[in-house]
């Protein structure tokens, strides 16, 4: 790289990632075919409008990749932005079972923005999960830009020591509030929901859309190991493609219903809600897509079609469940009494009296990266929450198994042991970049 300073920074953030361990569970690690597709000259490329979508659920790859047919764009140059997008779509319908995918998201939170924007008028009524429960920012924080157009409304978790959601609030708030938009999906739970009874409920709300946030699962989900909200009569599933789905960073929706020409405004119905969200996401919230990101989605959702991928899904299950009964035989007391996903919240304060920040800091010191979290009803403040927040999507792709959750959970209990113990974090920092080093990077393969 002729830059100097970045190519160095580069340089560097490659070591890092090498010589330690990923336990943020909404970071994962690419393969170098994804990486190659996001650095690659569909960069250069605008395509703003949509490809055709004939034969997008019905023709295989070979063809979807040949095919050059008419496309509604706005500017020219299209042949293989079209075929790409095209690719892209029909392998995302084909792993979530969706009759449309729109895959120009440029993340997670323009996803949902997008899918908000397609359904609701200013002041319309949103329930989803309490922020503090594990819902995400995106799903009404009052510092958002949706809290100032929506009304949110919220349930949560009836008992954390199990996980179990408030169903029965669930159902007085939305007959009471009568939402537009049902919100099942969080950022910060490790408990599968209950989606018939939430489908159940929802379809007592007239006129209320049933969305499923699956940004954090939809791996397990196209890996099996975690339920569909297709399978349950969920309108529309929004998603990111880079946490457990291990794509570039960006975000997805898909939807059941009748895929149209997003250039007429349909009637809104739930059946039209592919053309609806199409019109949403361009011209309604974004310009332009990301074309190598795009292509890359088509790369990691090929990918996600392989068998490999559901031995992936169940080995981040198998890990995760394992890290947990490990952390708590040493003591660690986790929020919900352990995991059924791929994610862990544990309450360190309650655990060992230090907080998510100093627990957080320490562990980074020697090599592994998680985050500090709330808990729920935590009485600490957010920037120095109760607990932390960690997964196995990241090391279950470096190679990772069971049994090597034993060392993973000691390396985390003796850093938060030795927070003021500089000698000892670094004698623990040693060891961990031995054996991260002895798990290459996917793309380094
Ligand atoms: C991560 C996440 C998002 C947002 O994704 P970004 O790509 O960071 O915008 C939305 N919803 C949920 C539930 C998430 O976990």
């Amino acid at each position: 790289m002729v830059d100097e300073f970045v190519g160095k920074l580069i340089e560097e953030e490659l070591q890092r990632q090498r010589e330690g361990l990923e336990l943020i569970p909404s970071e994962n690690y690419v393969t170098a075919d994804v990486m190659a597709a996001t650095g690659s000259v569909f960069t250069n490329k605008y395509s703003e409008g949509y490809p055709s979508f004939e034969g997008l659920t019905e023709y295989g790859d070979e063809k979807l990749a040949e095919e050059v047919l008419a496309d509604r764009r706005y500017y020219g140059g299209q042949v293989n932005t079209n075929r790409v997008e095209r690719l892209a779509i029909a392998r995302a319908c084909r792993l979530f079972g969706a009759d449309h995918a729109n895959v120009q998201p440029h993340s997670g939170a323009q996803a949902n923005m997008a899918v908000y924007n397609a359904w609701c008028e200013e002041g319309d009524t949103i329930l989803g999960m309490d922020l503090g429960h594990g819902g995400h920012l995106t799903h009404g924080a009052p510092v958002t830009q949706a809290a100032k157009v929506y009304n949110f409304v919220r349930y949560g978790q009836k008992d954390i020591t199990t996980g179990e959601i408030d169903y029965d609030e669930l159902e007085a708030v939305a007959l009471k509030e009568q939402p537009k938009i049902l919100i099942v999906g969080y950022s910060a739970y490790s408990r599968i929901p209950n989606f018939k009874r939430m489908a159940e409920i929802g379809r007592k709300v007239e006129g209320c859309m049933l969305m499923a946030d699956m940004a954090h699962v939809a791996g397990l989900i196209v890996g099996g190991m975690h339920p569909n909200p297709f399978d349950y009569g969920f309108d529309v599933v929004t998603t990111t493609t880079h946490k457990t789905l291990r794509g570039p960073r960006g975000g997805l929706i898909l939807t059941k219903g009748v895929v149209g020409n997003p250039m007429r405004k349909p009637e809104k119905t739930l059946e039209n809600l592919p053309t609806l969200i199409d019109r949403s996401v361009f011209p309604g919230t974004q310009g332009g897509p990301l074309m190598h990101v795009i292509a890359a989605k088509a790369v990691a959702f090929g990918e996600a079609l392989r068998p490999e991928f559901r031995e992936y899904a169940k080995q981040v299950v198998k890990n995760a469940k394992r890290l947990a009964d490990e952390m708590q035989k040493l003591g660690f007391v986790l929020i919900s009494g352990g995991t059924d996903n791929h994610l862990i919240l544990a309450d360190v304060m309650k655990s060992f009296g230090v907080n998510g920040a100093e627990a957080e800091v320490a562990i980074d010191e020697i090599g592994l990266s998680l985050n500090k979290n709330s808990v729920p009803d935590d009485e600490l403040p957010p920037f120095r929450p109760s607990g932390i927040r960690l997964g196995t999507p990241g090391i279950t792709t470096r190679g990772l198994k069971e049994g090597d959750m034993v060392k993973v959970a000691q390396w985390i209990k003796a850093a938060i042991d030795a927070r003021e113990d500089d000698a000892e974090l670094k004698k623990l920092r040693a060891e961990v970049k031995e054996f991260s080093l002895r798990f290459p990077l996917p793309s380094d393969k």
